[in-house]
């Protein structure tokens, strides 16, 4: 399944050890080398795609979407244009989110309080997660 070889000693078994800078990252089981590979290919960007349209069916803004998944803004709005999302109007309830590893992940769920009352969704973002939550307000 992996055909990517190490640069350094041309080994074949890779596997990958996640993404720095939209770029997927890759050790070498032989020698212990990492790599990144500038362009990984189909998988890497509709995982992308597919994160910032599902952002933006949430309700996070492209400004952010840009800050959390680091892809531009101006690209998150062509993959709206180009896939036809529309996202509902969301009056009542209001996104918020947070980026956690696993350790803050697990502490942040223990607590009762912090799932109660509203909608949540946990969703993989690189090597950390992303909870989105949806807080009820009133409409001024
Ligand atoms: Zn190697």
């Amino acid at each position: 399944m992996n055909t990517l070889s190490c640069p350094k000693c041309q080994h074949d078994k890779t596997a990958k050890s996640g993404i720095v800078k939209n770029r997927q990252r890759y050790r070498c089981k032989q020698c212990n080398y990492h790599f990144t590979v500038e362009k990984a290919g189909k998988q890497i960007d509709s995982y992308y795609v597919i994160k910032a349209l599902q952002l933006h069916l949430e309700g996070v803004g492209y400004r952010e979407i840009e800050r959390l998944l680091g892809v531009s803004h101006v690209t998150v709005m062509n993959w709206v244009k180009k896939w036809g999302i529309k996202a509902p109007d969301q009056l009542e309830y209001r996104p918020t989110y947070s980026v956690m590893n696993h350790q803050e992940l697990l502490h942040f769920m223990k607590d009762n309080r912090q799932l109660k009352g509203m909608g949540m969704l946990v969703t993989e973002l690189g090597d950390k997660y992303m909870v989105i939550r949806w807080e009820r307000f009133r409409v001024q």
